[in-house]
């Protein structure tokens, strides 16, 4: 639980506020857009909720921080925003809430789907968030993108006897045990309508997960940018190859998507034309970055 000693200075006065313990992951900014803001490197309080839908909110973002930075002087009950997760994006794909901080606040998703569940990437191991999943039809399989967000897969490969998918370029001690193995950098059709695309770059071994050719589970390989208004890429947090980054980038260009559901980072949702001049942009701007590091 936050701290009302840590509170920040930065926070309005009044009943929530962000503590200096948060890492910026960013997920209350997207949960409750008008109550936190960013504040250079931290998040803090801009505005107290006023209606009901606004501390709704404001306690989904509490549930949700990886790091319990968020804080009330006032009791409340956390009941309901408990049991909003998992929340309904769209169709048959939600947000998790509950983030982990050993994967750095990174979101992850439930597919329900009648050929098995799948989760991607992990989400905090909590009872109340298994119970709900298990409500859904619980999980078959759980795909990580990369080794960075793979928080408390064991947890849950366990409790719901699922197989966890992850390319071998990015098993480490702690996910030496999953079930499948990825090989690669060939898509790997894992049913009709689920297809797991190798996308080194950010690591090793990143991989995408490609659902009913409309929504791209992207984890740290792409996201939206709101100042950018497009896709983009960090070449700050690629810790394998820049350049294989991009060509991952290009590859993706061959199929098809409406949605691009990151670990961090926006979602953007558009038509898949669209959508495809926005990664034509990224991409082109990965090259125009790789050009400006050597010098041309
Ligand atoms: S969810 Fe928590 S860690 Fe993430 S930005 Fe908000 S306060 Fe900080």
């Amino acid at each position: 639980m936050a701290l009302i000693e840590l509170r920040r200075a930065e926070n309005v006065a009044g009943d929530f506020f962000v503590d200096t313990t948060c890492i910026d992951c960013d997920l209350c900014r997207q949960i409750a857009p008008s109550v936190f803001t960013d504040t250079g490197d931290q998040s803090a309080v801009y505005h107290q909720p006023s209606s009901h839908e606004e501390e709704f909110a404001a306690l989904k973002a509490l549930v949700t921080c990886p790091t319990a930075s968020i804080g009330t002087v006032e009791k409340h009950s956390t009941k309901q925003a408990v049991a909003a997760f998992p929340e309904l994006i769209d169709a048959s794909v939600y947000f998790c809430g509950f983030a982990s901080e050993s994967s750095f606040g990174a979101s992850s998703y439930l597919i329900t789907r009648a050929g098995g569940n799948v989760l991607i990437d992990s989400p905090r191991f909590a009872r109340p968030l298994a119970s709900r999943i298990e409500q859904l039809g619980g999980a078959r399989w759980i795909f990580l993108t990369h080794r960075d967000d793979v928080a408390d897969h064991e947890k849950w490969a366990d409790h719901f006897n699922a197989e966890r998918i992850l390319h071998r370029d990015d098993i480490t001690r702690s996910t030496e045990g999953v079930e499948l193995v990825l090989k690669g950098r060939d898509a790997i059709a894992l049913a009709d309508d689920l297809v797991a695309i190798p996308t080194p770059g950010h690591t090793r071994g990143h991989a995408v997960l490609l659902y009913k050719n409309e929504y791209l589970f992207s984890g740290d390989h792409v996201w939206w940018s709101d100042a950018k208004k497009s896709l983009v890429a960090s070449r700050r947090v690629n810790w394998y190859s820049w350049t294989e980054q991009i060509r991952s980038m290009e590859r993706l260009l061959d199929y098809r998507f409406s949605w691009v559901l990151p670990g961090h980072g926006r979602r953007a949702c558009a038509n898949p034309e669209r959508m495809r001049e926005y990664l034509s942009q990224c991409v082109a701007r990965m090259g125009g970055e790789v050009k400006m590091s050597v010098g041309v």
